[in-house]
């Protein structure tokens, strides 16, 4: 089946790759040949995620899925949540939304955190969502070169490592977006047997 995979950014098209089963192939937009930057202008992640999936979809009529994620600090109110990206600002920068988060949480002892992925597939013109979550703790200050986005400052639950610290596989097999991708995988391998 070919699939498209509705998203700009490379860091979850690998990770995304190295957690599908080897019968499994995904087109990234690049690949796609599709420059386009997709909106997010929702205030939930499973309306972002329909909304970068339509896009794609009735851009190409193919079958294709999205991902939204955000991080949710219990202590702030689940900020930054579907705002992760921009939390700083538009420009998207890492650093400075880890900056900001860091700042946010200064003094506070209530540091757990979980990231939440949404995915939304769209399958020969409907829609369906999966999710999966990975429960965890914000730490004072980054620690790890590997991976994106907030994994230098986020520890998940049941080690001792930020998720900057760990391989691809180790990641794996903590991970919000290996947990939603394996739902999709079963749901996709049921579909095709039905
Ligand atoms: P979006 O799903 O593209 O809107 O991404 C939201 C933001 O959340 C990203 O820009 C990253 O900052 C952050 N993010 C998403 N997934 C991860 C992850 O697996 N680790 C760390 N940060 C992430």
């Amino acid at each position: 089946m070919k699939i498209i995979f509705a998203t700009n950014n490379q860091h979850k098209v690998d990770e995304i790759r190295s957690a599908l089963p080897e019968n499994f192939s995904i087109i990234s937009l690049k690949e796609a040949g599709i420059t386009i930057d997709i909106p997010e202008p929702h205030d939930t992640l499973q309306e972002n995620a329909a909304e970068k999936a339509r896009t794609i979809h009735q851009l190409t009529k193919t079958n294709c899925f999205s991902e939204d994620t955000g991080l949710e600090v219990y202590s702030l109110n689940n900020e930054p949540g579907v705002h992760s990206a921009r939390y700083a600002g538009e420009e998207k920068s890492f650093d400075k939304n880890i900056e900001k988060l860091l700042s946010k949480l200064e003094d506070s002892s209530e540091r757990s955190a979980r990231f939440r992925t949404v995915i939304c597939l769209v399958l020969e013109g409907e829609e369906y969502f999966f999710e999966g979550i990975c429960e965890g703790r914000i730490i004072n200050e980054k620690r790890g070169e590997q991976g994106f986005g907030y994994d230098p400052i986020f520890i998940p639950t049941g080690s001792g490592k930020t998720f900057a610290e760990m391989s691809m596989d180790e990641k794996n097999s903590f991970s919000h977006r290996k947990k939603t991708t394996d739902k999709l995988v079963v749901f996709l391998n049921n579909y095709k047997t039905d």
